[in-house]
């Protein structure tokens, strides 16, 4: 029987995405961090062998695959050394329009987002002055006749510049007219190609090659036809889709810490120092073995909220408890990894540096650590809401 779980499960999935990622290797990853490029031939290569659509159900010209096997693709990237951020988005955003689109708008986008016609990469929520709580969001789009206004700005939105479409999630009620504070805010599908001048985006210059943007929206009209679902309902929406997004990004930092452990445990093996292979002092080869046992234990939390999630049953506490284990256990893998190697650690051509700063992103994006942890002590164990 197939393992289901573990980094052999899905073993046609591995073979098949390891056989992608073995045309972009180091080198590859590398250029594109020195010249904060985006790596377009990587993520075509992806989508044209119909990875990304994995989640699109098999009507819609997609794999109709579950969580599992998806975050099987995510991890893989990862355990190969290259950066899925480039595209991962595309996977759990188009979730919302897939759950919450009418029929018309899945058979006039996502046929063409499977075959990789029209990019659906950005994903404009958070705003420089609400930051976590998504709530507080000011960028607003106004009702008129049968188009919506938007004005307003949003930080971080990630490969704009990549995109055909953003899911853009504005507020259609002012905050202080809402008796329920979660409800007043709509998402919206938004054709970039189309925009024009009315939306701007400026390039943030990051620690990590993630194509990222400030972006300005002024007097950018949306036909109301291309909200998703009911106005008011956004805030819902997205929430929906975080289970989602939290295993896909558990089993990245999975695939990230496998790749240090193996980078780690290879260098202590070859690298000799007082006569011996450093490996070889318990000093070297405990914290190893130390990354290895947190990062096997956050898989298994990864599995069983895939299994939940792919099952329609509740996974929040599972997801979210996935994600904080998955992305602590990479970080720590990452920090012996960059020990191990000592200064060789810090030259960019052993690619530690890079996987080490990029892996750091998954403490405080797409969700901060703190407000997974406030999750889990609010709807997990009863206690008072913190925030
Ligand atoms: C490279 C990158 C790419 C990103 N891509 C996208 C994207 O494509 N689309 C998008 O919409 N967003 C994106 N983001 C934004 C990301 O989701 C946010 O940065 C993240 O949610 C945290 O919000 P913040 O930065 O405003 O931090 P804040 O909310 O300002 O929080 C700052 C610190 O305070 C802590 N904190 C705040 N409130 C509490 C509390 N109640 N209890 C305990 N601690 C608290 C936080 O945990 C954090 O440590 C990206 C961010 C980065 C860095």
């Amino acid at each position: 029987m197939t393992d289901r779980q573990g980094d052999t499960a899905y073993p046609e999935i591995r073979t098949a995405v390891r056989d992608i990622c073995a045309r972009f290797g180091d080198p590859y990853w590398r250029e594109q961090d020195r010249l904060r490029r985006y790596p377009s031939e990587f993520v075509d290569a992806l989508t044209s062998a119909g990875w990304l659509a994995a989640l699109i159900p098999e009507r819609y010209g997609g794999s109709g695959l579950g969580v599992a096997e998806a975050s099987v693709v995510l991890e893989e990237i990862q355990r190969q050394g290259g950066n899925a951020a480039a595209c991962h988005a595309q996977m759990y955003v188009m979730g919302t329009l897939l759950r919450h689109g009418s029929e018309e708008q899945k058979q006039r986008y996502l046929p063409d987002i499977a075959s990789g016609k029209l990019r659906l990469q950005a994903f404009g929520v958070t705003e420089p002055t609400a930051g976590s709580e998504t709530t507080r969001i000011q960028t607003s789009a106004v009702r008129k006749g049968d188009r919506y206004v938007v004005n307003g700005q949003k930080i971080w939105t990630s490969r704009f510049e990549q995109s055909d479409l953003m899911l853009l999630l504005a507020r259609t009620t002012p905050y202080d007219e809402l008796e329920d504070k979660t409800k007043g805010l709509s998402v919206f599908v938004v054709d970039l190609r189309t925009a024009g001048d009315h939306i701007e985006a400026r390039p943030i210059q990051a620690m990590v090659n993630h194509s990222t943007n400030e972006v300005f929206i002024r007097d950018l009209e949306v036909p109301a036809g291309d909200r998703i679902g009911e106005e008011g309902m956004g805030f819902r929406y997205i929430i929906d889709g975080w289970n989602a997004e939290r295993i896909l990004i558990a089993a990245e930092c999975v695939g990230d810490a496998r790749w240090f452990i193996d980078r780690a445990a290879a260098y202590a093996k070859a690298r000799v120092v007082f006569g011996r292979p450093i490996g070889q002092n318990q000093g070297v080869q405990f914290p190893i073995a130390k990354a290895h046992t947190a990062t096997e234990a956050a898989d298994l939390m990864r599995w069983k909220a895939a299994r939940l999630f792919d099952a329609g049953d509740p996974c929040g506490p599972e997801a979210n408890m996935a994600k904080y284990l998955a992305s602590e256990a990479s970080w720590e893998a990452a920090n012996v990894c960059l020990d191990t190697h000592g200064g060789f650690g810090f030259a960019a051509e052993y690619d530690v540096e890079r996987k080490f700063r990029e892996t750091r992103l998954y403490k405080v994006a797409p969700i901060n650590n703190n407000l997974v942890l406030a999750y889990v002590a609010q709807h997990v164990l009863g206690l008072p809401k913190s925030y």
